[in-house]
């Protein structure tokens, strides 16, 4: 009789054994599913364990707002990603450790990138703003300095890995492989974040002035047969009377900007036609372009007057207009170009400076 109870209740002891031990498992499973979601911290070998659990959670739970989905705004993200649930996933966000530079007296966009190691380019890469004609690299401004050669991005909502990609022209893997993007899958991208884009270059806009064509007509004589394109010296002299130098040619400033003060004469550098006289949006401020009839053509910005039209023919010497601060400058100086078969040159082979 014993022996028959004692056994009866070994039974119902390894059952009650076997269940603690079931549940213990299954707490012990809804905590690390928690703590993965909660850190985003995984353990390397768990990795693929947790995106699995990520996926169960994020199909399986039931929000609140569960029938108002459709109602809500939606995160503007198309990522490579299938569609996770916004309300339950956080990918980590960027953690870049960019050093800053305060340009010194006698820098130059080279002897800076040599500094540091990097592309002449990455210059521009981690500071766009500089090739905003502003003259903005000059002693006392502090840069951004790049860990690598490459873009620093700024994220703007609806940017996908993809569309990165395909607008710098480097892969994608490239993109996520650079570890302080924090880019895990399901690879989102985060607004107001920056990503770095590991061998990329940031393209530097060119403004194109008018065809010297589509201003020629304003001086021909009609029915004439004649079309007067008059052609320049094909030498160039100082647009101003300074060599104050404050910046010089390079892949983020396709000019040369000398400082002067406000109002002093503006010299056509060499005998051509206007073919722009007035204020550019993109930057120059008032700007005049002479095209010079022979594949050259020549800028003058920042202007604080101009004194011709389009159309009009300038000889080498004439004032065109006078000195300013306008559009993008940081202090009065003219921006100088010049321009052959529409790409830029360095005035200074030309000038000498
Ligand atoms: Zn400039």
């Amino acid at each position: 009789m014993i022996k028959q109870q004692w056994q009866a209740w070994r039974e119902r002891l390894s059952s009650l054994i076997v269940l603690f031990v079931m549940g213990l498992m299954l707490v012990a499973g809804w905590r690390t599913v928690a703590l993965m979601s909660v850190s985003g911290q995984e353990p390397a070998a768990a990795t693929a364990v947790s995106d699995a659990t990520l996926f169960i959670e994020a199909d399986t739970a039931v929000s609140p707002l569960a029938g108002f989905e459709d109602s809500l705004p939606q995160l503007s993200d198309s990522s490579l990603a299938p569609g996770l649930n916004p309300h339950t996933y956080q990918g980590q966000l960027p953690e870049h450790e960019l050093q800053t530079y305060l340009v010194q007296r006698g820098d130059t966009p080279t002897s800076i990138a040599d500094r540091f190691g990097i592309q002449v380019e990455t210059i521009l890469g981690g500071n766009p703003r500089l090739s905003e004609e502003s003259s903005l690299l000059q002693a006392g401004v502090e840069i951004i300095i790049m860990p690598i050669d490459g873009v620093l991005h700024d994220v703007q909502p609806g940017d996908t890995l993809e569309g990165l990609a395909q607008l710098y022209g480097v892969p994608v893997d490239d993109i996520i492989n650079y570890e302080p993007n924090n880019l895990e899958f399901p690879y989102r991208l985060y607004p107001e974040t920056q990503v770095v884009v590991p061998g990329a270059v940031r393209e530097v806009f060119v403004w194109t002035p008018p065809d010297l064509s589509s201003v020629i007509g304003r001086t021909s004589r009609e029915g004439s047969g004649v079309t007067p394109v008059v052609v320049g010296t094909g030498t160039f002299r100082y647009p101003v009377n300074s060599r104050n130098f404050t910046q010089y040619f390079w892949f983020g400033h396709r000019g040369i900007d000398i400082a002067l003060p406000i109002g002093n004469p503006v010299y056509a550098s060499d005998t051509g036609t206007v073919t722009f006289a007035g204020w550019n949006i993109y930057g120059f401020g008032n700007l005049i372009v002479v095209n010079h009839g022979n594949g050259y053509e020549t800028f003058y910005a920042h202007l604080d007057s101009i004194n011709v039209v389009p159309g009009q023919i300038v000889y080498q010497g004439n004032v065109i207009g006078a000195t300013g601060n306008t559009g993008n400058s940081s202090g009065p100086h003219i921006h100088f170009e010049i321009r052959r078969n529409a790409t830029q040159q360095d005035p200074c082979w030309y000038i000498g400076c």
